[in-house]
């Protein structure tokens, strides 16, 4: 993913470009696993935790990436797939047993619920947890 690709992405998403949020667009991107922010802390520590916090919020209020959710109540970001069906919410988040690393598999169809009356559904996370390509072998 080059920069110019990166800064388009962005725009589209009326996220104005700076920096920080390319190098943390960046970041995502070289890891195929969900990211926690103590990852991005220790890896990108030239920047400060706040500013690193802000712009993980705005990634998510924008839908660039997403919350992960992790057994212990510990929290992992993703990114969206960046030709994914704006209106599509939904993927499988994979936790390897071994590694504890998550996946995010968004193109993998996900069950249909039924909820009761006036109960929208805006996001179906299915948890699978198992041994990642690393580990299974
Ligand atoms: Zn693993
Ligand atoms: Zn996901």
């Amino acid at each position: 993913m080059n920069d110019t690709i990166m800064k388009a992405f962005l725009e589209e998403k009326e996220v104005r470009v700076t920096n920080i949020r390319l190098s943390v667009m960046n970041y995502f991107y070289q890891h195929q696993y969900a990211l926690s922010l103590t990852d991005l802390e220790t890896d990108l520590d030239d920047i400060d935790r706040s500013t690193l916090f802000r712009t993980i919020r705005l990634f998510i209020e924008k839908k660039i990436v997403h919350e992960v959710g992790m057994a212990g109540g510990h929290t992992k970001y993703a990114l969206w797939d960046i030709v994914m069906d704006e209106n599509d919410n939904s993927c499988v988040h994979f936790t390897c047993l071994k590694c504890h690393h998550s996946y995010c598999f968004p193109n993998s169809p996900t069950p249909e619920v039924t909820l009761p009356n006036n109960f929208v559904l805006d996001q179906c996370e299915v948890i699978v947890r198992g041994l990642c390509d690393n580990c299974s072998i």
